[in-house]
């Protein structure tokens, strides 16, 4: 099923500012509410789904992403990202999109900031990311890459499962709420009287009650510790890209919702290959007889060595180009070039015998440079290849 676009779904332009794309989902928040329609699946999804469009819009990076990847730049496919947003991510990460004007007649709906939710239950304690850089050769970029990468990162404590207790004897239900980390309340707004449920004050939002901690992770459910994280690269990507791995991150105290792993690509230089957008450039020296005459050479390009054929009579400067032989783009078929420029080696030392040769063709009409109208200017054909 493909997604719908974000920028559709909360109802804006492209060209959508900050402050228009908040106020688009806030809309949309409070139509769709869990507590406005209470049962109501149909209502739930479209919450959902605006709370994922924004997720995205909302923040540079990911919009960026978005912009030039789509969906799954933005964290839709390939693996990054799981995709779709629980009730629990939602209020946690955007409860607050109606706080901090104080007594704004939507607080209650989100109790402020995020302390409570409307769809009751547990509150979750999430891991905070972590950032890692991938260096990677030329062709692994254009083919694609599976890292397997050492992280140290805080993991779950193996001793106590990472819920933080010393045994499951010393695991209780949280006597407040009764397990369900949350207690109801009443509040009257310029809507009417509406129900809203908040965390726990007592266990926090866990619905569970500790009697003994864990000795290793002292109650935190977390140690420091290393994962070798399997990374699938997609081909295409570059330096400065981010991919994100949801859940990859940090554990979270408690047994909660783990971080997402962020990694940052880094380019290697190619030895003899040159990267220009998706293309390709490789810069290729010819004795001034083999371009005269004609030749059969042999290039490196990113899938191995390919033959190519000059031309007799073929001029310095000349652009070449083996279609197909680039970068693809990321999640396209799409497929850029090699370009190989030509480049006529002049030799520097001669002997005497071959003074002389020389100096017998100087003369020769032959020899004297005769550009036509068909020889392109440097400028042209840089124009021709790049643009
Ligand atoms: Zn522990
Ligand atoms: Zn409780």
């Amino acid at each position: 099923m493909s997604k719908r676009d974000f920028y559709d779904i909360l109802g804006v332009a492209k060209s959508a500012s900050a402050e228009e794309i908040k106020k688009a989902y806030r809309k949309l928040a409070i139509k769709y509410h869990p507590d406005k329609n209470p049962d109501d699946k149909a209502a739930e999804e479209k919450f959902k789904e605006a709370a994922e469009a924004y997720e995205i819009l909302s923040n540079p990076e990911k919009k960026q992403r978005y912009d030039q990847f789509g969906h799954a730049g933005a964290g839709g496919g390939g693996g990054y990202g799981g995709g779709g947003m629980n009730m629990e991510d939602i209020f946690s990460q955007f409860g607050d999109i109606f706080g901090g004007g104080g007594g704004s007649p939507f607080e209650s709906f989100f109790g402020g900031g995020g302390q409570s939710r409307g769809g009751g239950g547990r509150r979750v304690a999430k891991g905070s990311n972590l950032r890692i850089k991938v260096k990677l050769t030329l062709e692994e970029i254009a083919h694609g890459a599976e890292k397997k990468i050492k992280v140290s990162k805080q993991i779950s404590c193996q001793t106590c499962d990472g819920t933080g207790a010393k045994d499951k004897s010393s695991v209780s239900t949280c006597q407040t709420c009764g397990g369900s980390g949350a207690v109801r309340r009443v509040t009257n707004t310029i809507l009417g009287q509406m129900q809203t449920t908040a965390t726990c004050p007592t266990c926090q939002g866990s619905g569970q009650q500790i009697t003994a901690k864990c000795t290793t992770c002292h109650g935190e459910g977390t140690t420091r510790g290393e994962e070798t994280i399997s990374i699938n690269i997609p081909a295409g990507v570059s330096e400065g890209m981010q991919l994100s791995m949801s859940g990859k991150g940090n554990a979270a105290p408690h047994g909660g919702i783990p971080g997402d792993l962020i990694i940052l690509i880094e380019e290697l230089p190619h030895e003899t290959l040159k990267r220009e957008g998706n293309n390709i450039v490789y810069d290729l020296h010819l004795s001034f007889i083999d371009a005269t005459l004609g030749h059969s050479v042999e290039v490196p390009t990113i899938d191995g060595k390919a033959k190519i054929k000059i031309e007799p009579g073929t001029q310095s400067g000349k652009l070449l180009r083996l279609k197909g032989k680039g970068i693809p783009e990321v999640n396209s078929y799409h497929r850029g070039d090699q370009i190989i420029h030509v480049n006529i080696w002049t030799p520097k030392v001669l002997n005497a015998e071959e003074r002389a040769i020389l100096e017998k063709l100087k003369e020769s009409p032959n020899f004297k440079p005769q550009p036509g109208k068909n020889d392109k200017s440097f400028f042209d054909k840089m124009k021709e290849y790049f643009e």
